[in-house]
């Protein structure tokens, strides 16, 4: 894992839409960072920059000591988890996971090996041979993990990935992703509108108001201030 480190970054996008304005953020080696704020904040635009889904209009982004800004996001060693899954549906779950290894071409016993690994993690061995649509939700989302963590890489991306279950598998995600991470201690952005899964997950919460980060602190700091 590795820093993710922010300086003045800006996306203007055209017909002079200032999504995002002059940026400045530090994710440490091992930290979550949930990046919270209400509809059209400029949340999505701000990681799917750190994606590399979106051009950076001006400011620098670094994952370590490397700068990335002009990389493709297959080369920011990133990896980013979906609200809607984006599984592929007429794969296996084992080849859901195994599908982005085998196109970077992982040799076959590295890609099974990393897969249990995963799968194991994950509590969802038992699934490896069916398809996504036998799945539940939370069996799925668990999938959508998976992928990400067979690489290895550098940092987590989350673009609001509980927004499409129920309240009640909602809370059990949540729980899940906090247990995942204290286990695995993946460097972590994750952007949501919802302030209770922001000060569940959250080591850091950093709320965004009109493209600006209006607070940076802990749960605590910002939502039990007296
Ligand atoms: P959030 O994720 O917090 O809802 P977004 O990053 O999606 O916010 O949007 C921030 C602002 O940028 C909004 O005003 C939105 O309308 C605008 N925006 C987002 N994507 C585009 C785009 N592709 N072209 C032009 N404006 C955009
Ligand atoms: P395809 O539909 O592309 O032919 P397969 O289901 O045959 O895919 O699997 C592709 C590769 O993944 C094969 O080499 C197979 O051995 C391996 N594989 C698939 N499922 C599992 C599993 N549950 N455990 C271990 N290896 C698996």
């Amino acid at each position: 894992m590795a820093s993710i480190t922010l300086e003045g970054i800006t996306k203007t996008y055209s017909g002079d839409v200032r999504a995002v304005k002059g940026v400045d953020l530090q994710i440490e080696d091992g930290e979550f960072v949930v990046l919270v704020g209400p509809s059209g904040c400029g949340k999505s635009t701000l990681l799917r920059m750190v994606a590399g889904l979106e051009t950076i209009t001006d400011g620098t982004l670094k994952i370590g000591d490397r700068v990335v800004n002009k990389l493709e996001p297959a080369e920011r060693d990133i990896a980013m988890v979906f609200q809607n899954y984006a599984l592929y549906p007429h794969m296996t779950v084992y080849n859901n996971l195994a599908y982005g290894l085998k196109n970077r071409g992982f040799k076959k016993d590295d890609i099974e090996k990393r897969v249990r690994v995963a799968a194991q993690m994950l509590e969802i061995e038992a699934f490896l041979d069916r398809k996504p649509r036998k799945l539940s939700g939370g069996q799925r989302q668990r999938v959508a993990m998976g992928r990400a963590l067979v690489r290895d890489p550098a940092a987590f991306l989350f673009d609001e990935p509980l927004s499409n279950l129920d309240a009640k598998l909602r809370v059990q995600m949540r729980v899940e992703i906090k247990q995942l991470q204290r286990r695995l201690k993946t460097t972590s952005l994750y952007v949501t509108h919802d302030q209770l899964e922001a000060m569940t997950l959250g080591d850091r919460l950093v709320v965004l108001n009109a493209g600006q980060i209006e607070q940076v602190g802990t749960p605590m700091e910002i939502y039990a201030r007296p």
